[in-house]
């Protein structure tokens, strides 16, 4: 069993779950990094990424419960336990619900709200046998507001808001602390695609009148999955520049 705490980001390769990765990396953590495509040099991110830890790339769709169920195993072999979770693997497919199609509302509940269900019950087997865990779960702010366009994103991102609840309560028992991060607008691939028109009227509607950073969420991520943390559950966080006030 490695000696050092081992964290699971799923979507690890890029933007968010990127920076997630670095920040346990970069505090002596072992990795497991989950992701689903060909986009990202994986020679280029574990140089990115290592210091003196290990770090296992596990490639799954995290919609596919079976893809999960093997990835786990072979994390669980190598590491012999996994102490912290973070399901941030997400996607999108936006449209007007008019216009919106069947397959564009069901892929996106399926990677991001069956998703996170589907890797933490492979996960959680082994944190309860331990007795300790840390779960945080990537939501966004349109999952608390709701956003036009966006209906099948949102109901995913409310629907682990809800999921985050229940296992919160599930599992406190076994000192299995499980909260949700709501991020704001960040500066990732997934909002590289609006325009410049778009992103400026995004940014007068955040009090601090800019997009965060992945490492801004990354951080708060870390503190929520680290022995630091000891009360705090069931929790949903904005990270948001002030978006939701
Ligand atoms: P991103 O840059 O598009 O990266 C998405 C990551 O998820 C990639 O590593 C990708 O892997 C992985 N992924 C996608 N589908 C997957 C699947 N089926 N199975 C496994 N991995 C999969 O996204 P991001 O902006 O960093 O977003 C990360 C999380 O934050 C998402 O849950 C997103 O909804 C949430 N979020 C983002 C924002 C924002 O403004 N960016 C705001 C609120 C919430 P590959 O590299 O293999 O494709």
């Amino acid at each position: 069993m490695s000696e050092r705490k081992v964290a699971m980001i799923t979507g690890g390769t890029r933007g968010i779950g990127k920076a997630i990765a670095k920040i346990f990396s970069d505090n002596g953590y072992d990795l497991i990094i989950n992701y689903v495509s060909d986009k990202t040099d994986l020679t280029k991110l574990e140089n990115d990424l290592k210091n003196n830890n290990e770090i296992l790339f596990v490639r799954a769709n995290v919609g596919e419960l079976n893809s999960v169920e093997e990835a786990v195993k072979k994390a669980i072999e190598k590491f012999g336990k996994i102490d912290v979770l973070v399901n941030n693997a997400g996607i999108t497919r936006d449209n007007l619900i008019m216009r919106m199609k069947e397959e564009e509302f069901d892929e996106v509940i399926n990677t991001n709200l069956k998703g996170t269900f589907n890797v933490t019950k492979s996960v959680v087997p082994y944190m309860m046998k331990k007795r300790e865990g840390r779960i945080v779960n990537i939501s966004s702010v349109v999952g608390v507001s709701g956003n036009a366009g966006q209906c099948n994103y949102a109901a995913s991102k409310a629907g682990i808001i809800g999921f985050t609840k229940s296992i919160a309560k599930e599992l406190a028992s076994r000192n299995i602390l499980a909260n949700a991060v709501a991020p704001g607008f960040i500066d990732t691939d997934m909002t590289e695609c609006l325009n410049d028109k778009v992103k400026e009227s995004i940014n007068n509607q955040i009090p601090l009148k800019r997009m965060g950073t992945p490492e801004e969420i990354a951080k708060a991520v870390y503190f929520l999955a680290s022995s630091d943390n000891t009360y705090i559950t069931g929790q949903v966080l904005n990270i948001d520049g002030g978006m939701l006030i």
